[in-house]
């Protein structure tokens, strides 16, 4: 038995999905970043995926984001120099 295709499942976020999801750690409001489709918590400055649509609400899963600041320590990395 084949089941029709049903437009219900949207790629996008939901509006109201989004309201009622917060931070795992800090259970602040988080900001739906489009473009990169990531979820930010600006609190922990933790970006957290979404894969297929599906916020992936896992401190492990994000990752760092820091906003118009870049923290760097004194020794900065540097893993790939342009060629010269
Ligand atoms: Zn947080």
């Amino acid at each position: 038995m084949a089941l029709p295709a049903t437009p219900l499942k949207e790629p996008t976020m939901d509006n109201r999905l989004l309201e009622i999801l917060v931070c795992p750690l800090c259970k602040s409001k988080l900001e739906y970043d489009r473009n990169a489709q990531e979820l930010i918590c600006h609190a922990d400055k933790l970006a957290y995926p979404i894969r297929d649509g599906i916020p992936v609400m896992l401190a492990d899963e994000a990752r760092q984001t820091v906003p118009g600041r870049v923290v760097t320590p004194v020794d900065p990395v540097d893993p790939a120099p342009p060629a010269a």
